[in-house]
């Protein structure tokens, strides 16, 4: 007796339904891209409680003649490619011919259609996958797709639908993807008869970041720079260091102007951004790669959200060079919030610097905070070596020997230090604030960094050598980790089983209590591994945490000269951030002010 049988059509179109429509958000998703391919000017879309209930997208594209459009809800009907040799290099979005059966087998599924010269159109309608009712019909020229009751006809799958707010939430997400990947197409998008935006098509994609998220967000954005490689062209927007979001929303990254998520990638724009971005946060990207089709395979995902890269190192490298480079390009502009502004009686002295430190107003000045005024910003006498590669490499090495110093006239206007901590600066925009901690880490671990590189962190002795005993896990971690340590300036060994002696540290920490200062270290990073492999834990995050509780420890700070201190933030290789990506400086412009005081609305 035989057990196999061939799966009849709307059977077997529901089982590949499975793959390619996992939720409203997929059906929209093919439908867009179907509208793209069709060479659509404009594509509307309409939804009903997060698509469940009714989802539309009716497009101005080429359409189709009654034989096509009953032919596409056929599966493996497409006229995208003919034969295998041609998924070696897809030019459309689409390519599967499964979409439209696939929906259509598992909604009640209504298409018209109409080519431009045509003198009628086409309406099809198909309820779970069987064909209802065809006839001609009158619409406008273009293609209308429209999905309602979806999954209606299996009841396991649409007990798999979240809430309605999800559901929308995820189209709309998918819709953003589709408006920045194809700005030169206008769009628009109607949530329960609320229109939730109108795309007019955009001249340059900066256009379409302005009109969907606003121009505040294209102002903490950064266009990408100069990292062509032979075969890879990248460009687009990405933000500055120190911009980052919990998500991964709004890492867009494109390509061939498929929105995919791809672990090189998403490893690449990590690398580039190194310590600009603070840890479990994900980097803002709008960021397009176009390579010839033939280097990208988009065959290994039902849905076609990945891809498969020919050659990953080169794009990897294309990716971590070009955000490097556009990150080093805002620094300029970062440097320009330190200038003082430019006083009218001219020279290096404003109005303000007259005044006597005893009319300073009542700020906090632990720091020798000599009046207000300008400061020649000099050159850091000790030029900065090109480190080498004993921390694996250093991001900004290339970028470090191009690039201009601050140049020797720069000023910067120091008001008063805040709360002991925020260091209060005047520019022409406004005020300026500086985290102490947040500099001085910067500036500890760039140097760290450096002098471990050359084997020279200077160390002081203690006095007396302590001793101290630790849990036998944290005593493993000591041990294998003690290497590092040394090398950073602790003089830490063993001494006897679980303990250990400590009889110096490195120079720039001041603290008069050793051993609480390690056992927060290690504390600190028992934590960080246990997020991470175990007891695997590089020299640069030891380096981090070690910079963190030694600011934290040297109270008061090391810098008894807050202008130093800003100085010698503007001379690291990446000022922005803390190494943990807290950024060192905001601005608080006039105008904002001006809004606070209702001075101008
Ligand atoms: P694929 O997009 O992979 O080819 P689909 O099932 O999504 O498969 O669509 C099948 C075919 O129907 C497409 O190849 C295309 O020729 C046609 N088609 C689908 N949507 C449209 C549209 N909006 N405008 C014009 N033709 C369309
Ligand atoms: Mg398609």
């Amino acid at each position: 007796m035989s057990r196999i049988r061939l799966l009849p059509e709307t059977v077997a179109s529901q089982v590949a339904a499975g793959e390619v429509v996992e939720r409203p958000a997929s059906v929209i998703k093919e439908l867009v891209e179907n509208s793209l391919d069709a060479a659509a000017r404009k594509i509307d879309i309409l939804i009903r409680r997060g698509g469940i209930s009714l989802m539309r997208v009716s497009d101005d594209g080429h359409g189709m003649d009654r034989d096509d459009a009953l032919l596409s809800l056929e599966r493996h009907a497409t006229s995208k490619i003919r034969q295998a040799a041609d998924l070696a290099a897809i030019a459309t979005l689409g390519f599967r011919g499964e979409a439209l059966p696939s929906i259509a087998s598992v909604s009640r599924f209504r298409l018209t259609t109409r080519e431009p010269n045509a003198l009628a159109g086409t309406e099809i309608v198909v309820n779970g996958g069987k064909i209802d009712i065809v006839r001609d019909g009158g619409e406008a020229p273009g293609t209308q797709v429209e999905v309602r009751s979806l999954f209606y006809n299996l009841p396991a799958r649409r007990k798999f639908l979240r809430s309605q707010n999800t559901e929308t939430r995820n189209i709309e997400h998918q819709l953003h993807l589709q408006a920045i990947g194809h700005w030169r197409i206008a769009f628009t998008f109607v949530r329960d008869e609320q229109t939730v935006f109108q795309l007019p098509p955009a001249a340059t994609l900066r256009d379409r970041i302005r009109d969907l998220y606003g121009a505040d967000l294209l102002a903490r954005l950064l266009p990408v720079s100069g990292a062509d490689l032979d075969k890879i062209d990248i460009s687009g927007f990405i933000g500055r260091a120190g911009v980052s979001r919990q998500t991964r929303a709004q890492q867009l990254v494109f390509v061939n102007g498929r929105a995919v998520e791809n672990p090189v990638v998403s490893a690449a724009l990590r690398e580039g951004y190194h310590t600009a971005l603070m840890k479990g946060q994900f980097p803002v990207t709008f960021l397009f790669l176009n390579l010839d089709p033939a280097a990208v395979d988009v065959n290994v995902h039902p849905a076609k959200r990945e891809v498969r890269f020919r050659d990953p190192r080169a794009v990897h490298e294309t990716v971590v060079s070009a955000i490097r480079h556009t990150l080093e390009s805002g620094r300029p502009d970062w440097e320009q919030k330190f200038r003082a502004p430019i006083s009218p009686i001219g020279g290096t002295t404003s109005v303000s610097s007259q005044t006597a430190p005893s009319e300073l107003p009542q700020l906090e000045t632990d720091f020798a905070l000599r009046g207000q005024r300008s400061v020649e910003l000099t050159p850091r006498a000790e030029p900065i070596t090109p480190s080498s590669a004993i921390m694996g490499r250093d991001p900004f090495d290339e970028l470090r020997a191009g690039r201009a110093r601050p140049s020797g006239d720069q000023q910067f206007q120091i008001i008063g230090v805040l709360n002991k901590l925020y260091v209060l600066m005047e520019n022409a925009d406004g005020l300026v604030l500086v985290d102490q901690h947040a500099a001085h880490e910067r500036i500890l671990f760039e140097e760290l960094r450096r002098r471990m590189e050359k084997q020279g962190v200077p160390t002081q002795r203690l006095l007396l050598a302590q001793t101290f005993d630790l849990p036998p896990r944290d005593a493993e971690w000591v041990e294998r980790n003690m290497s590092i340590l040394q090398k950073m300036g602790i003089g830490i060994e063993s001494f006897g089983p679980n303990t250990f002696k400590i009889d110096s540290l490195p120079a720039f920490l001041q603290t008069s209590d050793p051993i609480t200062f390690m056992q927060r270290v290690i504390d600190d990073l028992k934590s960080a591994s246990e997020r991470t492999s175990p007891m695997r834990l590089g020299e640069e995050t030891i380096a981090k945490t070690v910079c963190r509780h030694a600011v934290k420890a040297n109270d008061p700070l090391r810098y008894l000269e807050v202008e130093k201190l800003v100085q010698d933030l503007l001379a690291c290789d990446l000022p922005y951030c803390c190494p943990h990506g807290r950024p060192t400086m905001i601005q608080i412009s006039l105008a904002e002010l001006e809004k606070k005081f209702g001075r101008k609305v």
